[in-house]
């Protein structure tokens, strides 16, 4: 795929006794679709058994295209979490659009998830005809079944009547039940995806479960728990610049300590002041939300200074857009 990935390392070893039961060991990329908000990143999270993708019940959580990496006895699958697909406003979100795009050129296997607690809509159906032509495996996993009650096959009806009702080139994708939360379905789901990919060895380590350098996985946390804590108009205006990370910068209880600095850019001094609210409540809301996050990336405690800065139109700047490491490839 692309120059930069890693090869397995030479101590790692092939499962190559009777672990997969004779058949080849697999590996290749899947890339996830699917419209804002259907559960994409929770799933990659589900599938990887931790967290490496941030999720929030705000759309348009997901910026950059994130590989998670799943290693099982019989495959290995590297797993693209990419940017929601839907109508681009500004050019962050045509970029977000282009991304998503260009995944579905390069993988092995798609897999397309849908919000299955509701009916087949428009939104579905823009996707379903930017897939129809693909050549790869599509399949479909029809997420949140936690959610659907006794009118799911009803619901899963509605998804199959939209792949048939292409007039030139009708599909029928396998259709898989699961719920991204509890983990209901997902093993099948895994099985079904790695069966469609080609015979091939170990393309990262067995352990790795990410490729997101750990940079952009604190910017993230904290990104995260903006989204979660503060009013609507804030969310899509707020970037995350890690400034420096500090290792052994200090002890707490007897365990070395990790600092983080960190600044939240915003593009109005309205919304500074949201971030930081009544007496700096908000902004240390935040960092105490990030700062358990990272407790666990490091596993150890985490000293974490945020600062917010007001930085007027980034997300129409390619040049801002770039240094943030959003890019539209
Ligand atoms: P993405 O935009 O497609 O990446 O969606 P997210 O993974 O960020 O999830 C959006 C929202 O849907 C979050 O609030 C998730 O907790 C919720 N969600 C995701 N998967 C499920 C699921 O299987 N069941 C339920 N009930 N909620 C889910
Ligand atoms: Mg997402």
């Amino acid at each position: 795929m692309d120059p930069s990935t890693p090869t397995a390392r030479p101590g790692d070893a092939q499962p190559e006794d009777g672990s997969t039961g004779g058949a080849p060991f697999r590996s290749g990329f899947v890339a996830l679709i699917g419209r804002p908000n259907v559960g994409k990143s929770t799933l990659l999270n589900q599938l990887v058994g931790q967290k490496v993708a941030i999720t929030s019940p705000v759309a348009q959580t997901t910026r950059n295209r994130l590989r998670a990496i799943l290693t099982t006895p019989a495959a290995q699958l590297i797993l693209l979490d990419t940017p929601g697909i839907h109508k681009p406003h500004h050019l962050l979100g045509e970029r977000l659009v282009q991304s998503a795009r260009g995944a579905i050129g390069e993988v092995d296997v798609v897999l397309l998830l849908v919000d299955a607690s509701q009916p087949a809509g428009r939104g579905d159906s823009f996707i379903v005809d930017l897939l129809r032509h693909c050549r790869v495996p599509v399949h479909v996993a029809l997420n949140k079944s936690d959610r659907v009650g006794a009118d799911a096959e009803d619901l899963a009806a509605t998804y199959r009547e939209l792949l048939a009702a292409g007039d030139d080139c009708p599909v029928s994708w396998p259709l898989h039940a699961c719920s991204a939360l509890n983990g209901d379905g997902c093993q099948d789901l895994v099985e079904a995806l790695a069966a469609d990919l080609p015979p091939g060895p170990l393309l990262y380590p067995a352990d790795t479960v990410s490729d997101q350098p750990e940079q952009l996985l604190l910017a993230e946390l904290i990104r995260e728990q903006v989204l979660t804590l503060t009013r609507e108009e804030v969310p899509h205006s707020v970037a995350v610049r890690i400034e420096r990370i500090v290792e052994d910068e200090g002890k707490t209880r007897g365990k070395e300590r990790t600092a983080v600095l960190a600044t939240v850019l915003v593009e109005r001094s309205s919304q500074k002041g949201i971030l930081i609210g009544k007496g700096g409540q908000m902004l240390k809301a935040i960092g105490q939300g990030a700062r358990l996050q990272m407790q666990k990336v490091f596993d150890g405690p985490v000293y974490l200074e945020l600062f917010v800065k007001v930085v007027p139109n980034w997300r129409s700047h390619p040049g801002r857009l770039a240094e943030l490491g959003y890019r539209g490839d």
